[in-house]
């Protein structure tokens, strides 16, 4: 496996007509909204993407990322160590308007002004995603007594959903 960097922002159309296929990493430490929904992380995100151009004429961006991050058992309060994986599909848009005319087997990732599509916060948003809404361990793991701390509903309720920080940070 290629360890390489990736670039943040990329042009989609220059890497569709190459059929380039990107291998590496982004570095943790880089993806603040990650690190605001979980209590800490690995160093890397290690992401696959690959470019096409289907049989329509649309651009694709279709790959995988791997990314492991703590987060805090909402049945024990202890920390535990959890790998997000994510795959994605999405075709690049210049506007909203055209978001709404893609198949919907592709999600749509709007261009910057360069007409470049930002790679890391694509991969973000989708490990933000992944995080669970109710992160427990599972059960055999946890050393909490279910039954008895089901009961401390508030503890469960302060905890900010990873939703919500997603749409106030956008
Ligand atoms: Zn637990």
């Amino acid at each position: 496996m290629q360890n390489l960097k990736l670039p943040i922002t990329i042009d989609p159309y220059k890497s569709a007509q190459r059929r380039l296929v990107c291998e590496g990493y982004f570095e943790l430490s880089g993806l603040d909204r990650l690190q605001a929904v979980t209590q800490g992380h690995g160093e890397q995100v290690n992401v696959k993407i690959t470019f096409d151009v289907d049989e329509q004429g649309l651009i694709v961006l279709s790959g995988t990322a791997q990314a492991s991050v703590s987060l805090t058992c909402q049945r024990c309060n202890e920390e535990f160590s959890q790998d997000l994986n994510v795959e994605f599909c999405y075709s690049p848009v210049k506007h909203e308007d055209a978001a709404a005319r893609l198949p919907s087997y592709y999600d749509a990732v709007e261009l910057d002004e360069n007409g470049e599509v930002n790679l890391r916060e694509l991969v973000e948003d989708e490990l933000i995603l992944a995080i669970p809404l109710i992160p427990k361990h599972e059960l055999e793991d946890c050393p909490a007594d279910a039954d008895s701390t089901w009961g401390k509903l508030p503890d469960t309720l302060e905890k900010p959903n990873p939703f919500d920080v997603l749409k106030q940070l956008k």
